[in-house]
């Protein structure tokens, strides 16, 4: 294996330890249902799941939050009303959300954290200093998409790993740093 990709195979394993991208890839669904409380309900019922009083409330609070959804966050404020609920219940029970297609995982420089599929379709751009995010659309990306399918027709998901680098700040401060040392 080369450096880099010795690199980029840590980088995944730390990203996300039970990482399910690689069986998603060729089942993900291209249909983008907006899901609700209640249709999510019936989804995970009628793949024979017990939906416990624990397993509604994590659904429930996936159901709240807006924007990125962080495995921890969500850990810790469904912990917060129901105490008792493991850990690794709340990272089960998101998985499933991502088998039966109400979640997407991106991997951001904190690691991975989940969208509701609908809201997926964009490019995260993360700064490695100070840890900000920043997205762009897929049609903004789409001069970059055109030039690597150029590349041995290679079909590329750029909606899966972020991108890191500065953001315009840290870019600014190093630059500036860069000329006092100079
Ligand atoms: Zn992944
Ligand atoms: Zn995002
Ligand atoms: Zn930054």
């Amino acid at each position: 294996m080369g450096e880099d990709a010795a690199i980029l195979a840590e980088t995944i394993a730390v990203a996300e330890d039970s990482c399910t991208c690689k069986s998603l890839l060729d089942s993900r669904p291209m249909e983008s249902t907006v899901h609700d409380f209640g249709n999510v309900m019936e989804l995970l019922r009628s793949r024979g799941l017990r939906m416990t009083p624990q397993r509604r409330a994590i659904v429930a609070e996936v159901m709240r939050t807006q924007g990125h959804i962080s495995p921890t966050t969500i850990a810790r404020k469904v912990q917060g009303e129901m105490p008792g609920v493991n850990a690794s219940t709340v990272y089960r029970t998101l998985t499933l959300l991502e088998e039966v297609g109400v979640l997407q995982h991106s991997h951001l420089e904190t690691g991975a954290e989940y969208h509701r599929s609908e809201e997926a379709q964009h490019i995260h751009l993360t700064c490695a200093r100070c840890g900000r995010d920043d997205e762009l659309s897929l049609i903004e990306a789409n001069a970059l998409s055109d030039l690597i399918a150029r590349h041995h027709g290679f079909a590329a998901d750029l909606t899966h790993f972020a991108i890191t680098g500065l953001c315009e700040q840290c870019a600014e401060a190093t630059l500036a740093a860069g000329a006092i040392g100079a």
